[in-house]
């Protein structure tokens, strides 16, 4: 199957009892056994459920991977990953990752013996130095949130075979439409599936990807430990909104490369942060490794973070809200909203100002987008 008919059909069949086109909600949480030790390959929903069944074999042949895991959240995939490690065990991460990744690298797992050390992944000679003998993991997110840091996904592969790490790719801003992490030597891709692989604001959800049998074992045995999977109902949510990511994603990409560049020509605007353009310092790898560039653009006002505020609270098109990768275009402060857990410090040194104003470009006419920024940044 070609990719868009990946996205439309793998892992779909009809319904065996009734033909229904689309996969029932099995909304159950325990299955009647045929007899003691006979089931019909289900016995307990947080175990296995056959509607999260679907998703996970539709999410697997998207991404390209063997296996899929479903999670109830991003977060809960990413705790999954972690899971994998032991006290004592040290994993280098990209400085530039989601707010509530760090938080939960920095405020929880700290606490059970792990250790973190967070480098410009942007930079491969950075990362070889960060590792150290008790060096486990390699954990990047490329295209990165919010300043869109591109990570060389092969030269990276290349690091974490050397030192025999498990390397895994948060690849939730490229989508499985414009990167493919795993072909280019990552065990594991990672999805917060909230973002554009669901697609319209309507779940929270995470996703694992491998072609690893001992690693899909391990994410299997903690899905079904722990318990943070998704309920049928977002599963079957999840599953009608991936039929059409090809379609969403060439007009999230289309509208993002119109709206940085309106951005990048505007006089009340510093500096805009947008792989497609050519102004962004890794746009040569992006070029190479990605086939798009999806929705998410980042910059900064003059003004600064009064003139980023104004322009915030100034639109009307726009959602000021905190998530991003939905039909809907949103517009967030990631100083006060998705970030602001990391240390003021931090952030400044990680190259995340107060005035940067990150803006997720929906599929809406381009034409409305650059009207509603337009007429906000005219207040600023
Ligand atoms: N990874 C990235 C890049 C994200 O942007 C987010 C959420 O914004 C997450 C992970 C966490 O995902 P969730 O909110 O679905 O738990």
């Amino acid at each position: 199957m070609k990719f868009d008919t990946t996205v439309v059909r793998a892992g779909i069949t009809p319904d065996p009892t009734t033909g229904a086109i689309v996969p029932p909600i099995y909304q159950t949480a325990t299955y009647v056994l045929d007899e003691v030790g006979k089931d019909k390959g289900f016995d307990y929903t947080r175990s296995s459920n056959p509607t999260r069944s679907v998703l996970e074999a539709n999410l697997a042949a998207i991404e390209g991977g063997k296996y899929a895991s479903s999670f109830a959240s991003g977060m809960a995939a990413v705790d999954t990953c972690m899971k994998l490690l032991a006290a004592g065990d040290h994993v280098v991460c990209s400085d530039d990752v989601y707010g509530g990744v760090s938080r939960h690298f920095n405020r929880v797992l700290e606490g059970y013996g792990l250790s973190f050390t967070y480098v410009d992944t942007a930079q491969p000679e950075t990362v070889r130095q960060a590792i150290r003998p008790e060096t486990r993991m390699l954990w990047i997110e490329t295209p990165s949130n919010p300043l869109l840091k591109i990570t060389d996904v092969e030269a990276m592969a290349a690091i974490a075979r050397e030192s025999d790490l498990i390397f895994g790719v948060d690849s939730t801003f490229a989508t499985p439409v414009y990167l493919r992490p795993l072909e280019l030597g990552a065990d594991i891709v990672m999805h917060s599936t909230t973002k554009y692989l669901s697609g319209h604001n309507q779940l929270i959800g995470g996703v694992l990807v491998t072609n690893r049998e001992d690693l899909q074992e391990k994410f299997k045995f903690i899905q079904k430990t722990i318990g943070a999977v998704p309920s049928p109902f977002d599963c079957w949510l999840n599953l009608l909104g991936l039929k059409t990511l090809h379609l969403r994603m060439a007009r999230h990409s289309e509208n993002g490369q119109a709206v940085a560049e309106f951005l990048e020509a505007h006089a009340k605007i510093s500096r805009v942060i947008y792989p497609g353009l050519a102004s962004h310092p890794q746009h040569a790898i992006a070029k190479a490794q990605m086939t798009g560039f999806a929705g998410m653009i980042s910059f900064e006002l003059k003004g600064g973070l009064e003139a980023g505020k104004t322009v915030m609270n100034a639109v009307e098109l726009c959602g000021l809200a905190e998530s991003l990768g939905a039909v809907e275009t949103m517009i967030t402060h990631p100083a006060t909203m998705t970030h602001v857990e990391v240390p003021v410090e931090e952030r400044h040194a990680r190259g995340l100002s107060d005035g940067l104003v990150r803006l997720s470009v929906g599929i809406e006419d381009v034409e409305d987008i650059i009207a509603d920024l337009e007429q906000a940044l005219a207040k600023a």
